[in-house]
């Protein structure tokens, strides 16, 4: 089979199928075969790894991960890309093509049939609409997972990078680092793509973490509290906490809180650290 990297490979397959593009399921074809090698290398597959890959689309990425891996499943909940995937991936043995949609797949169910039960690599180019519930499903989940190598909108990447104090900090960037080292492997212009995706792309690896890098006694606390600091960005760390219905806890609490960790009455949410938020938990416990 033809490198689908290749563009015109790609619209051949296309025309052939008479596919049209589904808005509605985040459908950007990658073709570029930098990217696809770029993206490979930031994985660090070997031929002894299993990999999920999450909407295949015409199977352009699972031709090179069928290449490295041991063992390659793929989920695509487009039906029209089914028969396509079964034309381009058919002289590989070592892939699964599954019909469905990931939010709903038994992920610890796959990875015990396939691996043992051993971490599952998981890489893929993700539909951007529903990146946030896949990438927290992964790190929330039951299925063990080594490390996530994605494409997503670069703002979303920068937010799940980013530290306190910078306006791209929230909710999202400490749970992703509370379960993961994110690293931004490469930053892909719409014309990687077919059709061109309106924002810039980039490619971030979420490697795991053995333990997270601070304990607390009730992880749900922890991110509800969380949740509750950047639900109104704009208020003092003390009016969020007391306003949210998730928490019950009064002004006085939060304030003799912050008061034990040497920080102000009036402080915001955005300043604090993961480790600062988990000692406010504690205290708040
Ligand atoms: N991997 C391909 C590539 O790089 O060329 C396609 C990537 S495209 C950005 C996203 C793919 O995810 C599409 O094939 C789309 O149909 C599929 N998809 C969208 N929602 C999905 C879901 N809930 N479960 C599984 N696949 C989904």
């Amino acid at each position: 089979m033809a490198d689908l990297g290749n563009p015109q490979n790609t619209i051949e397959i296309l025309k052939k199928y008479e596919f049209s593009f589904q808005k509605k399921y985040g459908q950007n074809f990658l073709i570029d075969t930098h990217v696809l090698d770029k993206i490979i290398r930031a994985a660090e597959i070997s031929s002894d790894d299993f990999v999920l890959e999450i909407g295949p689309g015409i199977g352009t990425m699972t031709q090179y991960l069928a290449e490295a891996a041991r063992e390659v499943a793929v989920v695509e909940i487009d039906d029209k890309l089914i028969p396509i995937l079964e034309e381009t991936l058919k002289e590989y043995e070592n892939v699964t093509i599954i019909h469905g949609d990931i939010l709903k797949v038994d992920i610890e169910g796959l990875v015990q049939e396939k691996n043992q039960g051993r971490p599952v690599k998981v890489v893929a180019n993700l539909p951007y609409y529903i990146t946030t519930p896949i990438i927290m499903g992964l790190l929330e989940g039951s299925a063990p997972v080594d490390s996530i190598t994605v494409m997503v909108q670069k703002e979303v990447a920068d937010r799940m990078k980013v530290g306190p104090g910078t306006k791209d900090y929230g909710a999202l960037s400490l749970a992703v680092q509370y379960y993961a080292r994110p690293e931004i492997v490469a930053n892909v212009p719409p014309n990687c793509f077919i059709p061109r995706p309106k924002v810039g792309s980039a490619v971030i690896r979420l490697t795991r973490h053995q333990t997270p890098p601070v304990q607390v006694q009730d992880e749900d606390f922890l991110f509800r509290i969380i949740r509750a600091s950047f639900n109104q960005r704009r208020k003092t760390l003390v009016n969020s906490l007391n306003n949210s219905p998730e928490l019950q806890l009064t002004k006085e609490q939060v304030t003799k809180a912050l008061e034990q960790m040497g920080l102000p009455a009036a402080v915001r949410g955005e300043t604090l650290t993961l480790e600062q938020f988990a000692e406010l938990t504690e205290l708040l416990q």
